[in-house]
């Protein structure tokens, strides 16, 4: 049942809550909190709290006297954190995941949870229940310096899935999977992944907008809980050259009057489209035809392009696979109510609600424009020739944040489900971004030119 403003007040009071946080992204996905003491609580929950958004990546508007915003707090999504979480605070403390208003209580345009909220509605006006969404998310544990800072070095030495004789890493994962449950999560699995010191926690499959506000709350304690085992936890998606980069795979799919609309039971599983309905079949052709423009959101760094290469389980190909890890989309196994589409492109480095917004946005264009994808490819597509490249209409995605942003740029079905707003900020940002990375003199190059030259 749902939580009212009084059952909130009452638990706040009952833990001896010191202080709230009002929580929301800006569009990187930088998770932000407003924090405030017992005096406010009141206020917090009727939704008046302001607060200034001209620094706020996204938030700021052109006028600097008018970037006042309101939060607006969803009850549902109400946690006391556990003690242990942050140990050297005073007094406990919980949270509340909010939306923007402006000051008149129009919601913000610019406020990624409400890009997300927009494409669900589109979705039930087509009749669908809701996206359902399964993550799993991929990160590594480094050590910290003695004097704190994050380093790339691990001492683990587990490969995946390995029952590995207890070492750091696991422990702190052990403390972060009790600690997501204690909060409320449901978690499928959790496991070492296949380079040292990188570690996978799969959430359990729910509503698009839950699964992207628990991707808020697991990066949170993820980071926490790491700290409190002197660790530092990265979502960065390539952070070592050379091994396995992080992902964030999300298995998708529509339900129907409580039902899954991927399955079709009277198709054959062994007979292509192997038990998929039409309605999976034009989602996943949506995914095809806007993975490129989509690729800014969901792989928003200069660095996830180097997680995109071949040879690290990564994928690199537009193209489908019911078995394949080098496809950008698998097809797992279970029918029924299990039916899904793994899409596996995206990486943790990006803001979950943007994120699953562009690939509602693209799926639903599937379906509205009723394409039809490729056949799917049962090779690793790391090794397909140029003639089965284009029988399967392989192509590749975009090899720099730079093409990505050009692809974004020409892909009206992601920018009208962006908004214009964000649109405009988002790419802003990252061109900034790209420039500041293009005019920088890397290792790389002095390695390779300081002496030859
Ligand atoms: N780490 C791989 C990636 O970058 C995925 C490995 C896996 O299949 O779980 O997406
Ligand atoms: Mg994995
Ligand atoms: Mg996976």
């Amino acid at each position: 049942m749902a939580r009212t403003k009084q059952d909130i007040l009452q638990e706040l009071k009952d833990h001896q809550v010191r202080f709230l946080r009002l929580q929301f992204t800006d569009i990187l996905g930088i998770n932000k909190v407003v924090e405030l003491p017992v005096n406010q609580f009141e206020k917090a929950l009727d939704g008046e709290i302001m607060f200034d958004g001209s620094s706020i990546e996204g938030f700021g508007r052109t006028e600097v006297e008018e970037s006042d915003m309101l939060l607006k707090p969803d009850y549902n999504t109400f946690i006391i954190y556990p003690k242990e979480l942050e140990p050297t605070t005073k007094g406990a403390v919980a949270r509340l995941i909010c939306d923007i208003a402006y000051p008149d209580g129009k919601p913000f345009e610019g406020d990624p949870r409400q890009v997300l909220k927009r494409q669900i509605e589109r979705s039930q006006k087509k009749g669908y229940d809701n996206l359902y969404v399964g993550s799993e998310v991929e990160f590594f544990l480094f050590n910290r310096s003695p004097e704190g800072s994050p380093t790339t070095h691990t001492y683990d030495r587990a490969g995946y899935f390995d029952l590995a004789p207890t070492d750091k890493g696991e422990e702190a994962r052990r403390d972060m999977v009790d600690m997501l449950v204690r909060l409320g999560l449901q978690l499928e699995a959790a496991h070492h992944e296949g380079a040292p010191g990188q570690h996978e926690i799969d959430l359990k499959y729910t509503n698009a907008l839950q699964a992207a506000d628990h991707l808020t709350t697991l990066k949170f304690v993820v980071k926490r809980v790491a700290i409190n085992h002197g660790l530092h936890a990265t979502f960065m998606p390539k952070p070592i050259a050379g091994i396995n980069g992080s992902g964030l795979h999300f298995h998708l799919s529509l339900f129907k009057n409580g039902e899954n609309a991927f399955y079709e039971p009277k198709g054959r599983l062994e007979v292509w489209p192997h038990q998929l309905s039409k309605t999976a079949l034009q989602f996943i052709a949506g995914l095809f035809e806007h993975a490129e423009g989509m690729a800014a959101i969901t792989n928003p760094l200069v660095n996830s392009y180097k997680r995109l290469t071949p040879g690290y389980e990564a994928p690199t190909s537009v193209a489908w696979s019911v078995s394949h890890r080098s496809a950008m989309i698998r097809v797992p196994k279970r029918r029924g109510a299990g039916t899904r589409a793994e899409f596996r492109f995206p990486d943790p480095s990006c803001n979950p609600y943007l994120a699953l917004a562009v690939i509602l946005a693209a799926g639903l264009e599937g379906l509205e424009s009723n394409l039809t994808p490729p056949p799917p490819i049962e090779r690793d597509v790391y090794e397909l020739s140029v003639r089965d490249r284009r029988k399967y209409r392989v192509s590749e995605m975009p090899g720099t944040l730079r093409e990505a942003l050009e692809a974004l740029q020409k892909d009206r079905v992601v920018r009208n489900a962006l908004g214009e707003q964000v649109y405009k900020d988002f790419l802003n940002a990252k061109r900034v971004e790209w420039d500041s990375y293009r005019i920088a003199v890397h290792r790389w190059e002095l390695d390779q030119y300081l002496a030859e030259y």
